[in-house]
Formats: C-alpha cells, structure tokens, sequence
C-alpha cells in the first residue's frame, strides 16, 4: 500500500525517551540556550529538537533493577537530589551464594557489588521525571510514536517514518487510519534502548559491527509490597548459585525501597545451551528459597516485567557514528555488564552526544567525519575507563559459572585483560543446542497463585495493553520451519524463552501451528535475540502499545 506522509523536518530527531535520549535532549537544549545567549551564530532553537517515544507515556517502557550510579545525571543536573524521584540511598549492601536451601553470604562484599553512594530508583519514575524537565526547556517531545522505519539516504540516514496508526490485523486502513509522519532531521539519534528495530537494520545495513556480536542478558523482574519491616529500604542483596545452573551465567537481586517495597529479580546470559530452559519459571523458583520467601511471604505481587540487557561491552559496541546520526545508550552497549548498571553511562552518552550535535549543527555538517568527534568524547569520558576494565568479563562466562568467576577474578587483577583478550564470542542464539531426544515438559509452570504465578498473570501486572486488531509486531519469516524443523530440533524454545508467553504451538485437526498472541508482548526482545534460526524480526506496534512499567 502507498500513503502519502505528511513531512516535518527537524534538526535533531531522538528515537527513544529513555535515559540516553531524553539526556540528549535535555543537554543539547541546554548547550543550546548557552550557544544563543553567546551571540553566536547560527542561532539555534530548542523546538528543533524532536524526541519519540513509542510508550503510552514518558517511562511506560523503562525498566531496570535498578541501582543508579549518580555520576551521569550529576553531571546533567548538579542539583537533581532535590528534585529527583530518588527511592532511597543504598545502606548496606551483600553478596550471597545459594543452594536449594541455604544462603551463604560472602564475608566481605566483592567490589563488582558494592553499591555505596548509590541509589535505588525506579526508572520508569526517574525518566517521567526528566520527560518533564525536557518538555520544559521547549523540546518537542511526541509519546505513542514509534520510529517504523529509518529513512536511508546517500551514505547515511535521514530521518525515520514514524509507525501508521489505525491498520487492522490484515493490515488495511481501518477508519481511524493516520500514515505515519516522514521526520527528516539533520542528525538522528538512536537511543532505543536494547536490541533496538531500528539500530538492528543501520548496524547490519551499513555494517556497522565491532569486533564481537552484540550478546545479551534477560532480567525478569517483579515489584513487591511486603509486611513492615521484612527488607530495610536501602538493602541491597546480588545472589549467586540456584537456581541458575552452574553451566550458566546468572543470578539474582533484591533491593529494598521505600514504603515496603522491594525490587527483586534474575538476570540470565542468553547464551544457554538448553532449549527448554524458561527465564520466568527459574525466578518464580528464585522466589521460593528460604531467604527469599521469609520477606515475601504476607506481601503482594504490585508489578511485573522483563527487558533484555546489552551485556557484550566494549568489544560488541557497534561503531556509534554515521553520515546524519550517533547510537547512544543501551543501543550502542554502554553498559557494565559486571556490575550490572547502565544508567550512568546512557545519561553520560546521551551528553556526550548532545556537545557532538551542537558542534555539528554550528558548523552546519552531520556528516560521519564530524559525527566521529562522539566517539573521541567517549574515549576522554568514564565511560570508557569503566567498560573497559570489564571488557572480557560477560564472554568469560561462556563456558559457565566456574570458569566465569575464574576469568572474572584474573581479569579485575590485570585491569580487565584476564588470560585472553580480546575473548571472541557467538551470538548467543548459536549456543542453543539441539533437543537429541530430550522431550519438553508434559505441563507448564503454574505457580501457587500467592508467592509465585505463571506467566499471565505476571503479564496482566506489566500493564501490558495492545489493539488486538492490528498487524502482529512479531514477524515470523518462515513459520513452516517452526513445524517442521523447529519442533524436532529444539522444542520451540520460543514457548520457553519469551516470559509473557505470548509464543504458544498448538494442534488443530492433527495439524501443528504456532500461535503468536502478541497483545502480551512486553518489548524484552529476546525472541528478537534467541531464536535458532534468527526468523523472529521484531518490529515496533502501533505506538502508544506495550507495558506501563509505572514505578518499576
Ligand atoms: Fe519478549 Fe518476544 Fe515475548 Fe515480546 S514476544 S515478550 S519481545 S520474547
């Protein structure tokens, strides 16, 4: 179908209001209003600056642990600690290793997870709150928008098509149709967060890869109310051990918030051999140890979510400049994998950036070679000092736990360089192993209803809300192989990995077919990450759709 697009044209187009993003633009509108009071030319506007966002509002896709590291939003708001909707400070932080049924705490906490001078927040709060200082200093700033499609010109891009709104499931126009807007910007920026649509065709198109293949984490995560007094706001716990198999990366958290809330959660390597193994079903058993459970019991269930994490670091960062725009934040891998935090450096980044765009708007050229100047910011800047004293430490665990901790303990001693370096690695999917007469379990994971669920009901607490009469998001480029091989092969990991089972095989008249219900899809993009064949290209719904991860 062709529709004709309303064009508008900006300086500067951001695709994506999480921290990274929405830093950008705060910072540029800011460096902005320096630059005109300088008297400087060209005189610039901060109404020329567009952000999109494809959550219903400002925060409804953000989702962290989260423990913030202060250094990126005290360089963006010296003064934010009186504003900010910090929870609580971190005041006492462990380390435990868990069997089945004992918890074992670390004697003295290991420097990867102590989190003194730290906070806990909520990001979904905490980017609500710099939305609004943004829209403030005049910045155009569009939620329920989704970046569709980037708008390739010459040796660069040129802007993106922002998503139709109103097609039906068989996509024709249905009477509320409205073509998306064609945004042509001089720079556009690409702060999508993990495993970004739009980032996933600039890498590949303009071959844009680094060294190694970017290689992820899925964190699976609830929100907790519990009984007073059962977790100190302030306390932070990491676990180690069950029930993540020792082949495996991976482990656990709890956090304690303010009003007797607690943040915990599990984060795996996607990386794992076994097909069947489900990310969900191994947190709902993390909640069931002793330690766990004596804080949770008598509480309630408040939210619930699950997002992949850029964990490849230095080594899997694609190159972050091209003709007409920069990758910044989770989209171009800056993030510790060992100590798990990222939102300092999305904020540094997205800063970084805006002093690149305002150089290259001054002197009235985006092309890469002026656009290179980010990268050089980012070698002078933290960033790079603290990706690269972590830059083997995810890839070290490719061979399991064991020999992670091993590689782990050599590399903090060497500066980050350990035994090999660089360590080459896969993309995780190509870990997968074959099922080799290993048969799927005869029934799924129901839970108990009080401590732990099964997955709908975890994904009616993620606020997860889409049209079901629009075309499915989730594009299965051969769904024959999903009958034929797939099932032979690996068991649908699909059923297994995505933790809002929204892949579901089914049997009509002796005839096998995968049901995709994607109204649940809670954006993780691991699907996107791990299917066997790499047939799953996830593409953004119509916007306004997803999770509402509010005080996540
Ligand atoms: Fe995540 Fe894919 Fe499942 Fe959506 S469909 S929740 S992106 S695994």
């Amino acid at each position: 179908m062709t529709v004709a697009r309303e064009q508008l044209e900006a300086d500067v187009l951001i695709v994506g209001a999480g921290p990274a993003g929405l830093a950008c633009a705060l910072h540029l509108a800011n460096l902005i209003k320096t630059h005109n009071a300088s008297g400087a030319k060209p005189e610039l506007s901060a109404e020329n600056i567009y952000v999109l966002e494809k959550g219903r509002e400002v925060g409804a896709h953000q989702l962290s642990g989260a423990i913030m590291d202060p250094r990126g939003l005290a360089d963006l708001v010296p003064d934010f600690e009186k504003t900010a909707p910090l929870d609580t400070p971190v005041t006492d932080d462990a380390a435990f290793f868990f069997t089945e049924k004992s918890a074992w705490r670390f004697p003295i906490t290991p420097p990867p997870f102590k989190n003194r001078g730290n906070y806990v927040v909520s990001l979904s709060k905490l980017t609500k709150w710099l939305g609004g200082l943004v829209e403030a200093s005049g910045v155009n700033l569009f939620t329920q928008f989704a970046g569709a499609s980037l708008i390739f010109e010459g040796p660069g891009i040129a802007g993106v098509i922002t998503d139709d709104k109103g097609m039906d499931k068989n996509g024709q126009p249905k009477d509320n149709f409205t073509a998306g807007y064609e945004l042509r910007a001089k720079i556009t920026v690409l702060a999508e967060g993990a495993r970004g649509s739009l980032t996933k065709q600039l890498v590949s198109r303009l071959k844009l890869d680094n060294l190694n293949p970017q290689v992820y984490s899925i964190g699976v995560k609830e929100l907790w109310e519990v009984q007073p007094g059962r977790v100190q706001p302030g306390f932070v716990a990491h676990t180690l051990g069950w029930p993540v198999p020792f082949e495996m990366y991976g482990g656990g958290w709890i956090y304690g918030m303010q009003n007797n809330r607690v943040s915990l959660g599990l984060v795996v390597g996607l990386e794992y051999h076994d097909s069947l193994f489900d990310p969900h079903e191994a947190f709902q058993k993390f909640k069931t140890h002793p330690f766990v459970r004596k804080m949770l019991e008598g509480g309630k269930l408040v939210r619930y979510g699950a997002k992949a994490i850029p964990a490849g670091g230095w080594y899997a960062m694609p190159r972050t400049f091209f003709d007409g725009g920069l990758i910044i934040g989770d989209s171009a891998s800056f993030l510790d994998s060992q100590k798990l935090k990222g939102i300092h450096m999305a904020i540094k980044s997205g800063m970084l950036a805006a002093e690149t765009i305002l150089e290259a708007l001054v002197k009235g050229d985006a092309a890469a070679g002026t656009l290179a100047a980010f990268p050089r910011k980012v070698e002078q800047s933290f960033i790079k000092k603290q990706l690269w004293s972590v830059r083997n430490f995810h890839q070290g665990f490719q061979h399991g736990m064991l020999a992670g901790l091993f590689n782990a303990g050599l590399q903090q001693v060497s500066g980050g360089r350990g035994l090999v370096d660089p360590i080459r690695v896969h993309a995780g999917h190509l870990a997968l192993r074959q099922l080799n007469g290993r048969k799927p379990p005869a029934e799924r994971f129901k839970g108990d209803g009080k401590l732990t669920f099964d997955r709908l009901t975890d994904v009616y607490h993620s606020g997860t809300r889409h049209d079901d009469d629009q075309p499915c998001h989730l594009h299965v480029l051969d769904m024959n192989i999903c009958v034929d091989r797939c099932v032979r092969e690996f068991g649908n990991p699909c059923q297994y990995y995505c933790p809002a089972a929204v892949y579901e095989m089914t049997e009509e008249r002796g005839e096998r077919k995968l049901k995709i219900n994607f109204a649940n899809c809670v954006h993780c993009k691991t699907c996107d990450i791990m299917d066997p064949y790499q047939i799953v290209d996830w593409v953004p719904p119509e916007g306004g759709g997803g999770p509402n991860y509010e005080g996540m």
